[in-house]
């Protein structure tokens, strides 16, 4: 009713009423955070739904993870209430898994496929780097995987990949990409780029399949636009149409809304070029700005807007509240991580002795998932109720890992990676040399490593010793038998339980001395428990939705084949769509996409628990307490942004969404010696810190009480180029002029650059790239073994001698 529709648009400001009502052409909101783009989207769903008579089915909204994806879902049920049913609402990962399983048919391939995560894709490439003979030193699997990854994000296929390559290094990764992709289809398999991109190619391959959902999503809305990817970003185009066909439907209503300056996947493939490539596709559309910021203080903002003003070639935005200056954001030196830790934790504390904050108000942010251990120690000993989001994933430890292979086999009988990975996992004698004689069976004769088994089962692999022979028998009759459970429509939890008892896991961790099995059995205690949870939700969902059949009977759209392509809820393959999909953006371990909500009421007194997580992970969040902690130069900028003009400019978009998650209070804190990869390292202060304006922070403590620094700082790091830190800050900031893109290798990342734990061998004339002060060219070597030092020429950043030995932040070019 008309009544009802002043509702939705009451308590909203012109420009989000204007953008909640608009109709027809697409729409773009590009605005500052907190300056309610989300609410915008979620408004406007409820709007379509109360005022414009759209069916819910005919809507799809896009987010960023699971987790939004589950909050904007409750948000819209909160407006319109059980009428959201049919709506999809997904992230781009999920919304393709289930766009793919439909039209699995049309693909010729089977709806059951297994999704490939990150480690998956990597273990493949490995099979492929050895087949092809590939030095992986040179090739190494996951350089290689990360360039098929950055083809894939660009829609580029093999042919096209090996068409552009220019060095030989493309030209083996495009080798290397065409094989990859002819295993991943052996095995019914996808990575995650290939549910993007793959779907992109279903409709562009069949005009008619996109029309189809044209026709029946005439509603396409996306969050955080700013993050999608080139193949995102072709797919959502693909989806809406750009165009009226002869035959098809008029383009669908298009509005995204997003940041440019919050775009903080960069490595992923996103880029600023989608909202120029938005605008150029779609002349006529409409932009809306968002001034007026909700969530945060004045002093918040100017903070933010302060940072964020230092990025070159933004489009400049006024961002403004009305409510007040607020606190003055409180800023402390610590000696070293352990002390920040504490002064974090004392000041949680106080906060909530003085009634100020619930512990559920409170967040704290970090760079890297490695610097919340710190946190956790103090807060368990201090008991302060925490919990960390992300972190060592629960997903990608080694035993639940195996659990999930096992049920991916069972799954999907042709998941080589999954199958090889539990081949001899419990030891079953099925050693490297068998896996290897089999698997040279399958490429001879060109049939998946699941027929080569059955084929070695049979005595029709030569050279198959007999004792292997038995127990890839006793293996595959193993399986055949756990698979027979899952036919038999066993709930997964048990089945799971069949898998730890029968292939002998459990048992082998039960009688091992080894702590670390203990925590082991729990994991996977944890994850039958997801499994049971996952189980338990499918079926009260079905009982709920069979006793309100009813009601939604007359609001059913043509062709709202609702069902089709979904797997069956509760089964197996249900299951692990959703651990697979879980596993991506967000991490948090429950069945649920982490629905668990930020308040998580399992702290005492319903003070909930303080939430410790990255920047990354808390884009799109908000918190009355941040805590913004390490930020010194070389943790937050990240080591590998130093000098790099292009990952600074990411860096300090990270420090904007840090900062504006903060509603009441900030802090932001540093640590003059912080203990990284086992050494004690002194890092200057945060640029990012000297960039908010003075005024704003109230400095609890800026000297050290004592001079906390190591004696091993000067030799593991060279010395600074120039006498004092200020130098070496102009020369960084003058060695960004230079090029230092690699052709070839991927941009160093933390990982590689730290490997070098043994000795760097180098010779006059080698070319490095050192972390923090670039691209160098080595003029003089001296001493040998642990003695040994080289000269580089670091261009204006200077010339400098650096020990070779240790974690040197520098890599051979
Ligand atoms: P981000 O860029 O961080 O994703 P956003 O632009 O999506 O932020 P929202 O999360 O939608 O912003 O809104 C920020 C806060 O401001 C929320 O708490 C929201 O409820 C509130 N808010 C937004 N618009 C209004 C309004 N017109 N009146 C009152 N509160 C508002
Ligand atoms: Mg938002």
């Amino acid at each position: 009713s008309a009544h009802d529709h002043a509702d939705l648009l009451d308590d909203l400001n012109p420009a989000q009423r204007a953008a909640v009502e608009h109709q027809g052409r697409p729409l773009l909101v590009v605005a500052g955070a907190g300056s309610g783009k989300t609410r915008v989207l979620t408004r406007r769903i409820a709007y379509l739904l109360a005022a414009r008579d759209v069916h819910p089915g005919q809507i799809m909204a896009i987010t960023f993870t699971n987790k939004a994806a589950a909050e904007m879902r409750e948000r819209v049920a909160d407006l319109v209430g059980r009428r959201a049913g049919p709506m999809w609402v997904s992230t781009f990962h999920s919304m393709c898994v289930r766009l793919l399983r439909r039209e699995a048919k049309t693909l010729e391939m089977t709806s059951n496929f297994s999704i490939y995560d990150a480690d998956d894709s990597r273990r493949l490439m490995t099979l492929v780097g050895r087949d092809l003979d590939l030095d992986p030193k040179r090739y190494s699997a996951r350089a290689l995987a990360t360039h098929v990854s950055n083809w894939k994000n660009e829609l580029i296929d093999p042919d096209a990949a090996a068409q552009a390559a220019a060095s030989d290094f493309d030209r083996k990764a495009a080798e290397a990409y065409r094989e990859y992709q002819r295993r991943l289809v052996q095995a019914g398999a996808m990575d995650f780029d290939d549910l993007i991109m793959r779907t992109v190619e279903l409709f562009q391959a069949f005009p008619d399949v996109a029309e189809h959902y044209r026709r029946r999503f005439r509603h396409v809305l996306v969050d955080e636009y700013q993050d999608t990817n080139h193949a995102q970003y072709t797919l959502v185009r693909e989806l809406v149409g750009t165009e009226p066909t002869e035959s098809g439907p008029a383009p669908s209503e298009l509005c995204v809304v997003g940041d440019a300056d919050q775009s903080i996947y960069a490595f992923r493939g996103a880029t600023i070029r989608n909202i120029e490539e938005f605008e150029r596709d779609f002349p006529n559309a409409r932009s809306i700005l968002l001034e007026q910021n909700y969530r945060s203080t004045q002093t918040i903002l100017s903070a933010a807007n302060a940072v964020i003003a230092r990025n070159s070639g933004r489009r400049d935005k006024r961002l403004w509240t009305d409510a007040g200056d607020g606190e003055r954001i409180v800023g402390y030196v610590a000696d070293n991580e352990h002390d920040e830790a504490a002064f974090v934790a004392g000041e949680i504390d106080a906060l909530a002795d003085r009634g100020e904050a619930k512990y559920s108000d409170v967040a704290v942010f970090y760079r890297t998932n490695n610097q919340s251990r710190v946190f956790e120690e103090i807060f368990i000993r201090l008991g302060l109720p925490y919990r960390v989001v992300g972190g060592v994933r629960f997903y990608e430890r080694k035993e639940v890992r195996d659990a999930l292979a096992y049920l991916r086999v069972l799954s999907n009988p042709e998941d080589t990676v999954s199958l090889r990975r539990i081949l001899n996992v419990p030891k079953r004698g099925i050693g490297d040399r068998a896996e290897a004689v089999v698997a040279t069976h399958a490429e001879r004769e060109r049939i998946s490593f699941a027929a080569a088994l059955r084929d070695a089962v049979d005595g029709r692999v030569p050279l198959l010793n007999p004792r292997s022979q038995k127990a890839i028998t006793a293996f595959v009759e193993l399986v055949d038998g756990l698979r027979e459970l899952v036919d038999e429509g066993t709930d997964v939890a048990d089945v799971l339980e069949a898998v730890l008892d029968r292939t002998g896991y459990r048992a082998e961790l039960e009688e091992s001395r080894d702590p670390q099995d203990a925590t082991r059995l729990e994991n996977l205690d944890e994850l039958v428990t997801v499994a049971r949870e996952f189980t338990e939700f499918a079926q009260t969902v079905q009982a709920e939705s069979a006793g309100q059949d009813g009601d939604d009977a007359g609001e059913t759209v043509d062709d709202l084949d609702e069902d089709v392509g979904v797997p069956e809820p509760g089964s197996l393959p249900a299951f692990l769509e959703r651990v697979s999909l879980v596993a991506d953006a967000d991490s948090i371990p429950s069945p649920d996409g982490g629905e668990d909500g930020e308040d998580g009421e399992d702290g005492d007194d319903d003070q909930g628990v303080v939430t410790l997580m990255t920047v990354h992970t808390a884009k799109g969040l908000e918190y009355p307490v941040v805590f913004c902690t390490g930020w010194e130069d070389g943790v937050f900028p990240h080591l590998r942004a130093l000098g790099e003009p292009k990952e600074l400019a990411e860096e300090r978009r990270l420090a904007y969404v840090a900062i504006t998650r903060a509603q009441r209070r900030l802090y932001v804190s540093r640590a003059l010696v912080r203990t990284a990869w086992g050494q004690p390292m002194s890092n200057p202060a945060s640029r990012f810190l000297d960039e908010i304006p003075e005024e704003l922070v109230d400095w609890r403590r800026q000297e050290p009480t004592r001079q906390a620094r190591s004696p091993r700082e000067a030799t593991t790091w060279g010395r600074r180029p120039g006498t004092g830190s200020d130098s070496a800050q102009a020369g960084l900031a003058a060695g960004g002029m230079r090029t230092t893109s690699f052709q070839g290798f991927s941009a160093p990342r933390r990982g590689d650059a730290w490997k070098n734990t043994v000795a760097l061998k180098l010779d006059v004339g080698d070319r490095v790239n050192h972390d923090k002060y670039g691209l160098g060219t080595v003029v003089a070597t001296e001493g040998a073994g642990p003695r040994a030092t080289a000269t580089i020429d670091f261009g204006s950043a200077g010339t400098v001698r650096l020990m070779l030995i240790g974690s040197v932040p520098m890599v051979k070019l």
